[in-house]
């Protein structure tokens, strides 16, 4: 449960003076509701179906073959334990007493077919009817993996109605498998559906929204995103991204959008060793003026922590505290553009270790609750942040790219 509630006594008789308001608390979490205390809440989308999704024959993301031996336990880096540990530390501080947790229905056909076209459904459908397999690349499924898929897409669509219907005021879906990297025909990085892509045209469907910005933060390139609105006005990408990471063929400055789309996709490749400053420097002096300028109804985050500190898939220097940051600013932003609408989907993040600190601390952000979970590597992390004169090439390509837009 979250915040205050009014109350007022009922006067005995009709005699009686008027009782005064006076507040209730009914839990510390006073910055996630609204003046008047009502309901409005901050939701965690999870299931557990979604844990259960299992990739293939990979060691790390290399094929198992040849001289490439199988691993014990873990294959591919996308598991179910990064986020199972980052759900385990928020029943742990009681985090997720203060959030409103709920499942969805997977999301529909119809839903699918608004992104992907039916001869990608049918062919995925039936491979996982069967044994399962790949369809793409590095986007393995066992049995049954199109149901959790279609599932991990409908959390993150009942996250973005739920919002814009005003029953929650922000939300975070936890989906699992990610999708920002799934290609309308093609399964692409651990990708099965496009989560997001899927979330927004069943709100635009049900008319619940018009404009839309995709703020990517995961350590790699959102290309699926990119290249499902590319020629869009309406939907505003921006990723940012390291440099030269994945894919490899995408993600360049340069590429603005197409068409009517053009000047609506924003691409922020950043040097490998950015850390905390050089982080919110982008924020503040691209990715925050962008949104306001485009006006959204809903802010939607591709919430990777891969570009954690110790991630295994890429060479950032970002800590808890920076995903902290970044999220009290996309907050503040949606609260000054669209009402406060706002919700994060759940994409990449590799460090067992690491990720649940960096989520518990963008969940703590997002809906105000003083459960906390201290980083334990803060002052690791903080001493090996890049130096001076490393933070002033970051910020120095930062503006470049600034000056590209
Ligand atoms: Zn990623």
């Amino acid at each position: 449960m979250t915040g205050w509630t009014w109350t007022r006594s009922s006067p005995k008789a009709a005699t009686d003076p008027p009782v005064p308001w006076t507040i209730v608390p009914f839990s510390a979490n006073f910055a996630a509701n609204n003046m008047w205390g009502c309901t409005m809440s901050t939701g965690f989308f999870f299931d557990e179906k979604c844990f259960w999704h299992a990739g293939g024959n990979y060691a790390f993301t290399l094929p198992i073959g040849g001289l490439v031996q199988p691993l014990n336990g873990a294959g591919l880096p996308e598991t179910q334990e990064t986020k199972r540990r980052l759900k385990n530390l928020m029943d742990v501080t009681g985090l997720s007493d203060d959030l409103d947790l709920r499942s969805a229905p997977e999301a529909t056909r119809e839903d699918l077919l608004r992104i992907h076209p039916a001869s990608y459904l049918d062919a995925f459908k039936a491979m996982s009817d069967d044994k399962g397999g790949e369809l793409g690349r590095n986007a393995p499924f066992a049995n049954g993996g199109y149901e959790i898929a279609a599932l991990s897409a409908g959390l993150a669509k009942a996250a973005v109605e739920t919002v814009m219907t005003g029953d929650l005021q922000n939300a975070y879906a936890l989906s699992r498998p990610p999708g920002h990297h799934c290609l309308p025909d093609k399964p692409n990085g651990f990708c099965l559906l496009a989560n997001i892509a899927i979330a927004i045209e069943a709100a635009k469907a049900k008319r619940l929204a018009e404009r839309v910005v995709v703020l990517d933060w995961d350590v790699h390139h959102g290309n699926g995103t990119e290249a499902i609105f590319y020629d869009r006005a309406d939907v505003l990408t921006i990723s940012l991204h390291q440099e030269g990471n994945y894919p490899l063929d995408t993600g360049g400055i340069e590429d603005r959008g197409r068409g009517a789309g053009l000047g609506f996709n924003v691409n922020l490749p950043l040097p490998a060793g950015t850390g905390h400053t050089g982080y919110l420097h982008a924020m503040d002096t691209i990715v925050l003026p962008q949104i306001a300028a485009f006006k959204p109804d809903v802010i939607i985050v591709a919430c990777g922590f891969d570009a954690g500190a110790v991630d295994p898939l890429a060479r950032m220097l970002a800590t808890a505290d920076t995903f902290r940051q970044m999220t009290l600013r996309v907050k503040a932003a949606a609260e000054q553009h669209c009402g406060g609408r706002l919700v994060l989907v759940h994409e990449g993040g590799y460090s067992e270790i690491y990720v649940p600190f960096c989520g518990h601390a963008t969940l703590e952000a997002l809906s105000g609750s003083h459960k906390s979970a201290p980083d334990p590597a803060a002052q690791a992390f903080a001493v090996r942040q890049p130096g001076p004169r490393f933070d002033a090439f970051i910020k120095a390509e930062i503006d470049y790219l600034a000056s590209q837009l």
